[in-house]
């Protein structure tokens, strides 16, 4: 079952477990990040953001398309690293062929993206794209919300004095882009180390697929975090999990809930309080 998150403002509901399906639904940004698996609940969210292919963080998105099309709504928009956006066409279209369906024009609701492409949605958010290390082409998304603030020189004066200002044509407000959240998908933690800019975001979704029982070079191996490779990231480079919310996914099948709480309590203590782990109360 998906797990209701709260952070803030910001509510998601997610589910996670390795190989099985990863998703993460944001209402506020009208966007599902990675869909292994389509609940309902992600048929009203038009934009799906996959990290990347593999079936347990992609599987969802036929039906996806097809449940809004029942539903009378308007297509889904799916965004995939550019290396993956032809392959999916190919399957959305196979699967036209197999239901005997009228032919869509898959290609324009599959958009691909590089490190660095913008998404607006809406006035108020931007996604952008990173490079994300995994084992085939992979990007993470960070959610920007596009604030206006006052200029330094117009902050902690009486609002009366600010609309004054403003009528004279003063400009009294600036952008202010604030990363909001931040979703990667299947990652080695060589991914936060280029990217120490990830630990601004408020929220930051991460994976640890493995455990003390699994070796460290395995995980690697696979395209994969070691939970003791995050506990060397905040040691080495803090700034990359400097997030006041880290929320942990993916974990491996084999582990029970019990293994996992108990891996995550022996967490440096500075790390542990501001991690939430994605399991099921
Ligand atoms: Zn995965
Ligand atoms: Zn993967």
């Amino acid at each position: 079952m998906p797990v209701a998150l709260k952070f803030g403002g910001l509510e998601l509901e997610a589910f996670s477990i390795s190989g099985l399906a990863t998703y993460v639904l944001a209402p506020a940004f009208d966007a599902c990040f990675d869909l292994g698996h389509c609940p309902v609940e992600a048929t009203k969210l038009r934009n799906v953001f996959l990290s990347h292919a593999h079936q347990d963080h992609a599987g969802g998105v036929p039906r996806h398309f097809s449940l809004r099309a029942m539903f009378g709504a308007r297509p889904s928009r799916v965004y995939c690293p550019a290396e993956s956006a032809a392959a999916l066409c190919d399957v959305l279209r196979a699967w036209e062929r197999l239901e005997d369906k009228p032919a869509v024009e898959i290609d324009a609701h599959v958009r691909g993206l590089a490190p660095g492409d913008t998404v607006d949605l809406g006035r108020r958010y931007t996604v952008r794209a990173f490079d994300v290390v995994h084992r085939i082409a992979s990007l993470g998304y960070t959610v920007i919300e596009n604030r206006r603030v006052l200029r330094p020189a117009y902050r902690g004066l009486p609002g009366v004095a600010v609309h004054a200002a403003r009528l004279r044509g003063e400009i009294v407000s600036e952008d202010h882009p604030h990363p909001v959240f931040t979703y990667v998908g299947d990652h080695t933690a060589e991914t936060l180390r280029r990217h120490p800019e990830l630990g601004q975001s408020d929220v930051l979704f991460l994976e640890a697929t493995h455990l003390a029982d699994t070796h460290r070079s395995t995980s690697a191996r696979y395209g994969h975090t070691h939970l003791d490779d995050l506990v060397d990231v905040a040691r080495e480079v803090p700034e990359a999990l400097a997030s006041p919310h880290i929320v942990l996914k993916h974990f491996s099948m084999k582990y029970d809930e019990r293994d996992i709480r108990k891996a995550v309590a022996a967490l440096p203590a500075d790390l542990r309080r501001r991690v939430t782990v994605l399991l099921e109360d």
